[in-house]
């Protein structure tokens, strides 16, 4: 049944596979017994082979087993998944935090409890695939505004008549690196709710690869200076910059209530492990403690983007650690990806339909060196199809 549609795939280039790593993934990464400096991973700290991590997960598993054998509405939570949301809330300047499984969860189980029939999203052309899936399984409108256009937005947002209007971003765009104009759409919301007596334009950020790397870890948010509002909802992921897993909804004590009484991907899965909490309640920690790691973070970007961009690659308007190098082709794409490989370089090809436009995407982190980051430059400099 899906042998002529996966004979296709493969024919286009576009089947895929698992690689299978046999150890940690951290600024290396051991494929099929080779050793690759690893660009694909976007463990922005370095935190999931961070000491503190570790321990304080592995204390949790002796305290609290692994399980946590049902939804914490069911069977209750541990008080390390409260202790989380407490932390996150404050890391957050907000009133209250929630804490989801995964990023994907989250975004599917947010995005339907806050948008209901009668209801418009107006969502970025390229938000993250869960933001599409969780606009899928809303009841309300959705409109599509192309990236980071405010123009488009405005105009949208002007000529639509709805009981909410709800902006959801990207607050760093995944696959492209680069940050949303969160003041202007800040900007833009907060000019329309002043307009009435209670707001009815809300924003909704998915700020998975600004926690931990932008605003001094703070996030996106923190980033612009802005403030946290009753009609803003921040969500946020554990799985990237912070090295752990799990995802959090930040915002005004209501918002947190009503997610824990309606998003669904709360209420009808098993809560995260609390070894998982208890790793992102010490991620949080070290970056409170060590926030030098984010200022290596930031330098060692820096130091790539130079060396490729003094190449001659398009980076692609890259703004931050996620630098995609443009491909003309998925072949071509997966030609440097082989390359890089050749060369002891790990940075994987991204094709259609993650992306419409191929390119290698490069993911710089704390934990590289100098070296590391010369490696990659070097081995980029041997290509020839560029
Ligand atoms: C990775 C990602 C998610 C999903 O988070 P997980 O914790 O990996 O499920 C959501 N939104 C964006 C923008 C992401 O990059």
């Amino acid at each position: 049944m899906f042998s002529e549609s996966l004979i296709r795939l493969r024919e286009k280039n576009l089947l895929r596979e698992i690689k299978s790593r046999n150890s940690p993934q951290g600024s290396r990464t051991v494929i099929d017994r080779r050793e690759y400096i690893n660009f694909s991973s976007n463990d922005y700290l370095g935190l999931a082979n961070h000491p503190h991590v570790i321990e304080s997960s592995r204390k949790a598993i002796e305290l609290f087993g692994f399980g946590s054998g049902a939804s914490r509405l069911l069977c209750g939570g541990s008080v390390l998944h409260n202790e989380l949301e407490k932390k996150t809330a404050q890391f957050k300047g907000t009133e209250s935090a929630l804490i989801f499984n995964s990023g994907y969860s989250a975004n599917t189980g947010i995005i339907p409890a806050i948008a209901d029939e009668g209801d418009v999203l107006f969502s970025d052309e390229l938000n993250h695939a869960s933001i599409v899936d969780g606009c899928r399984l809303s009841r309300a409108r959705k409109i599509i505004y192309r990236h980071k256009d405010m123009g488009h937005l405005t105009e949208l947002i002007k000529k639509t008549r709805a009981k909410r209007k709800i902006i959801i971003t990207d607050s760093v765009f995944s696959m492209d690196g680069d940050i949303a104009p969160l003041k202007e759409i800040y900007d833009i919301c907060s000019s329309l709710n002043a307009q009435r007596s209670t707001p009815n334009v809300f924003l909704y950020i998915d700020d998975a690869h600004g926690t931990g790397v932008l605003g001094r870890g703070r996030g996106a948010l923190a980033h612009f200076g802005i403030k946290p509002e009753s009609w803003i909802i921040q969500m946020g992921t554990f799985s990237k910059a912070l090295g752990s897993f799990g995802a959090f909804a930040a915002g005004s004590k209501d918002a947190i209530e009503w997610l824990l009484n309606t998003a669904r991907s709360f209420i009808f899965s098993t809560a995260l492990p609390s070894c998982a909490a208890a790793a992102s309640i010490a991620a949080l920690e070290v970056i409170e403690r060590e926030p030098e790691v984010i200022n290596k973070l930031w330098s060692n970007r820096e130091r790539a983007v130079q060396g490729i961009t003094e190449l001659g690659y398009d980076i692609m308007g890259s703004e931050t650690p996620i630098i995609p190098v443009r491909a003309e082709t998925v072949e071509e794409a997966l030609q440097i990806s082989q390359h890089l490989m050749e060369n002891s370089v790990f940075a994987p090809a991204i094709r259609p339909p993650t992306v419409k436009e191929p390119r290698i995407r490069i993911t710089v982190t704390a934990a590289h060196t100098a070296k590391d980051i010369e490696r990659l430059i070097k081995a980029l400099d041997s290509i020839t199809v560029k």
